[in-house]
C-alpha cells in the first residue's frame, strides 16, 4: 500500500503543542498535478481533510487521552477508542468549513494540523450521511476548566444554528453552567429542557447541546422567561435576567457581548428535589 500525499496543510501554527484544540484558521495547498480532482468542489460548504501525522507514534495501542487525569492503567484507551494521533496508521481527519477556494488553495475556518502536515485526501462533508443528530458519546475525559467546556458547546451549537449569535451563546453559557455546576461537567443527555418558545437561537443552542427533542418528548415549551432542566429527581431552575432589557431581547445582543457579560447579569440558577412517583 503507498500513499501519495496530494497537498500540505499552511497554518500559522507549526508546533503541535502550541495548537488550539478546535485549530485555528489555515488553509490547504493542493499539489498541481492534483488540481483537476477540486473541480465542483464549490458545491459543498464543508470538507474532510485527510492527513498524515507523520510526527506520530505507530507502535501504541493505548493511551492515556488528554483530559483523563487517571494516570494508571484505569485511564488507559484504545487508539480505535480516541481521536490521538498515535496509531497504527496515524490518519488525520477534520471537519472544515470552506471560507474560499483560490487556484489550488483551500482557505478553511478552522484546522487542527500543524504547518507542514502532508494531506492525503479531500472529501465533500455529507450533511445526509455525516451529521448523526442521534450520535452520543461518553466523555472521554474532562473538560480542563469551564472555559475549554464553553469552547467545545460553542462549536457544536454553531455548528447546528450555522452562526455564532448572541442567543445561540447565551444558550451554550446556560448549558455550561448546568453542566459544570449541577452535573460535575458530566454530558446532560436525556436530560428533560424546557424552554421560553419565543428564545430563537437559544433554543436552537440548548436542544442541541442536551440533545433534548420533541419526539423523544425532552424538549418542551412555555411562556415565561425561564428556562427549566429536569433530570432524575431534581428541577434546575434558571431564571433569566434582563438587564435594563426585556425578554427577548437577548438574541439581539451580539455575541461577543453576551460571551463578556458576568454570569449574574444573564442568569440565577437553582435546584430543586422533586418527587419521584
Ligand atoms: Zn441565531
Amino acid at each position: 500500500m503507498v500513499l501519495t500525499p496530494i497537498g500540505i496543510v499552511r497554518s500559522p501554527i507549526a508546533d503541535r503543542h502550541a495548537m488550539p484544540t478546535f485549530g485555528v484558521p489555515a488553509r490547504v495547498e493542493i499539489f498541481p498535478e492534483f488540481a483537476e480532482g477540486l473541480r465542483h468542489l464549490e458545491k459543498h460548504t464543508h470538507v474532510w481533510i485527510l492527513a498524515w501525522l507523520h510526527e506520530a507514534d505507530r507502535t501504541r495501542l493505548l493511551v492515556t487521552p488528554r483530559g483523563v487525569s487517571d494516570k494508571s492503567e484505569v485511564g488507559l484507551h484504545g487508539v480505535f477508542a480516541v481521536r490521538s494521533p498515535t496509531r497504527p496508521n496515524p490518519i488525520a481527519m477534520t471537519a472544515a468549513r470552506i471560507e474560499r477556494i483560490e487556484g489550488t488553495c483551500l482557505y478553511l475556518d478552522r484546522l487542527d494540523l500543524v504547518d507542514g502536515t502532508p494531506v492525503v485526501d479531500v472529501k465533500p462533508y455529507f450533511r445526509s450521511r455525516d451529521a448523526i443528530y442521534a450520535a452520543r458519546n461518553e466523555q472521554i475525559g474532562r473538560p480542563a476548566n469551564r472555559q475549554a467546556l464553553l469552547e467545545s458547546l460553542l462549536l457544536q451549537a454553531e455548528n447546528f444554528h450555522g452562526e455564532r449569535c448572541g442567543g445561540l451563546v447565551f444558550g451554550a453559557r446556560l448549558v455550561e453552567h448546568f453542566r459544570s455546576t449541577f452535573l460535575d461537567f458530566a454530558e446532560a443527555w436525556g436530560t428533560q429542557v424546557i424552554l421560553p418558545e419565543d428564545a430563537g437561537c437559544v433554543i436552537d443552542a440548548v436542544m442541541v447541546l442536551v440533545g433534548a427533542t420533541p419526539g423523544r418528548g425532552t424538549l418542551g415549551f412555555h411562556g415565561a422567561p425561564f428556562v427549566r432542566f429536569i433530570r432524575n429527581d431534581r428541577v434546575y431552575n434558571y431564571v433569566l435576567l434582563e438587564p435594563g432589557r426585556r425578554w427577548p431581547s437577548w438574541t439581539a445582543l451580539l455575541a461577543d457581548e453576551v460571551l463578556a457579560l458576568p454570569e449574574e447579569e444573564l442568569f440565577r440558577a437553582s435546584s430543586t428535589l422533586i418527587r419521584v412517583k
